[in-house]
């Protein structure tokens, strides 16, 4: 399944070696979890590293690094990267930040900014307290520490809101050039595999042995460039499933690509009735697990997995399910741009200062007609005017996945004629489509509108005398949302 000319080298070559060694104390891994030749590191060290220089991608917040002489600067930079890319892929990333440097390049044009304004540019990015923390951090730089960004892993790690171990580790490595290992989720499938760890890689046992292995291995030359690499093998080589092992820079030294191939060698074996006594006295990893080492595989070893036997997560919770009632509300504009009502939601919790559409939390299954009477007394609390019930369309629903919600919008429209209808509440707001397109708004927002539709067909209400001006569809608007979201 995985075969490359390394491959047999490498059996050949952990064959001749002395079998790893067991330990006997419940506190000490077994030795082929760790890296003890120095021989091995350096070696490793300068295959990643070589690899890295030829294949690496070329990245903004990489060009910064590498590139920009104030350290002040520097290490801005590549916290907002560092920060932006947790949960979040690179391709995603790019874009945002390249326009989160435009408008803020430093950490001071950072913390002249309102939360609003860092909320808007975020929009669509996921994890919205990431904005919220970094431009809390910068308004604690400017105000007191004097403009100046920490300049230690230990002094990121205690001084920014929002930046963990691994932050600290990556900000530190490569923007301060520090010698310290990084593991994120990319690191810890590669150590993993590197080193076979089967045990749960969230348990404090194998979170401690992987930064000691990744501490092990950093090089001192170039810690940043040694970090990213890793990273980068775990993105584009060492991938969750499929890995390119035949591709892989550091092929020698894995222990799972080994044992796949010496399992591999030990089926046909038994296929073919050969497998004498000698063979099967060869050791492997699975003979050599131990009861007492808290980094051995828990689980039983699977043929079809091969080396994405490592590393082992425990099962996933399954998220809240929540479903939420929500309303497009439209009216004409005064500039003859349809407007739409958005409520803010509070500073604090999910999805905090964001802007949505008005709604509520429903339990278990509703009728339409209970649907429409609970969002008639929601909207009065808004507007201060009671609509009836039989002004509401149902729109349909729309299913967003958050990381720990699966949340399912139940929507509603009512398309209002009068131009003049106004809030009664500080919390909202109406915005024109193209406000609404630049507004704090989450993904979840942007899928109701994309989803929505409130057709020709749509009631057109008035609340008061005045005569309503050109009234547009919704549709129109959704077609926009809809071309920018899947762009
Ligand atoms: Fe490389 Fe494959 Fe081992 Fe990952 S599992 S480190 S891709 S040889």
């Amino acid at each position: 399944m995985f075969y490359s000319p390394h491959v047999e080298a490498a059996a050949k070559h952990w064959r001749r070696r002395d079998p790893p060694k067991k330990t006997s104390s419940a506190a000490s891994p077994c030795t082929y979890h760790t890296f003890s030749d120095p021989a091995h590191v350096v070696l490793l060290r300068s295959q990643l590293l070589n690899w890295y220089d030829k294949e690496k991608r070329e990245l903004p917040w990489r060009t910064v690094a590498e590139t920009e002489p104030d350290v002040n600067i520097r290490t801005y930079a590549v916290w907002v990267s560092e920060i932006m890319l947790q949960q979040t892929q690179v391709a995603t990333v790019r874009d945002y930040y390249n326009r989160w440097m435009k408008r803020w390049p430093t950490v001071q044009d950072l913390a002249d900014a309102t939360l609003e304004e860092v909320n808007q540019m975020w929009a669509g990015l996921g994890y919205y307290s990431r904005g919220k923390r970094l431009h809390e951090g910068a308004l604690k730089v400017v105000t007191e520490l004097r403009g100046q960004m920490p300049q230690t892993v230990d002094s990121l790690l205690k001084q920014l809101p929002g930046v963990g171990r691994y932050t600290a580790a990556a900000v530190g490595s490569i923007a301060l050039g520090q010698v310290t290992g990084a593991v994120d989720g990319n690191v810890i499938r590669v150590l993993c595999r590197l080193r076979a760890i089967g045990a749960d890689s969230t348990s404090a046992a194998v979170t401690e042995a992987l930064w000691g292995l990744a501490n092990t291995l950093v090089d001192p030359e170039r810690p940043g460039d040694f970090n990213q690499a890793m990273m980068e093998l775990g993105a584009r080589v060492c991938t969750p499933k499929g890995p390119l092992c035949s591709q892989c820079p550091v092929q020698p030294h894995c222990h799972a690509f080994r044992k796949v191939h010496v399992k591999q060698e030990q089926n046909s074996k038994k296929l073919l009735g050969k497998l004498s006594r000698k063979a099967s006295a060869l050791p492997d990893i699975e003979d050599l697990s131990s009861e007492t080492c808290q980094l051995c595989p828990s689980e039983p070893w699977v043929d079809e997995l091969g080396v994405q036997n490592f590393p082992s997560k425990p099962a996933k919770k399954p998220p809240r399910v929540e479903r939420t009632l929500t309303c497009v509300v439209a009216r004409p504009g005064q500039q003859g741009e349809e407007e739409y009502l958005l409520r803010q939601r509070p500073n604090k919790g999910l999805l905090a200062g964001l802007w949505e559409f008005p709604g509520l939390l429903v339990e278990g299954e509703n009728s339409e007609v209970q649907q429409k009477r609970a969002l008639c007394a929601e909207l009065r609390t808004i507007l201060g005017t009671h609509l009836t019930e039989s002004l509401f369309q149902y729109v349909g629903e729309v299913v967003h996945i958050f990381s720990h919600i699966h949340q399912t919008y139940v929507v509603h429209s009512v398309c209002l004629k009068d131009s003049d209808t106004q809030t009664q509440t500080g919390n909202a707001q109406w915005l024109t489509r193209s406000a609404l397109q630049e507004a704090a708004v989450s993904t979840g927002v942007k899928k109701v509108c994309v989803s929505s539709t409130c057709t020709q067909k749509s009631k057109k209400i008035k609340l008061s005398g005045a005569k309503s001006s050109r009234q547009l569809s919704l549709s129109s608007f959704f077609k926009t949302v809809k071309e920018e979201s899947s762009s």
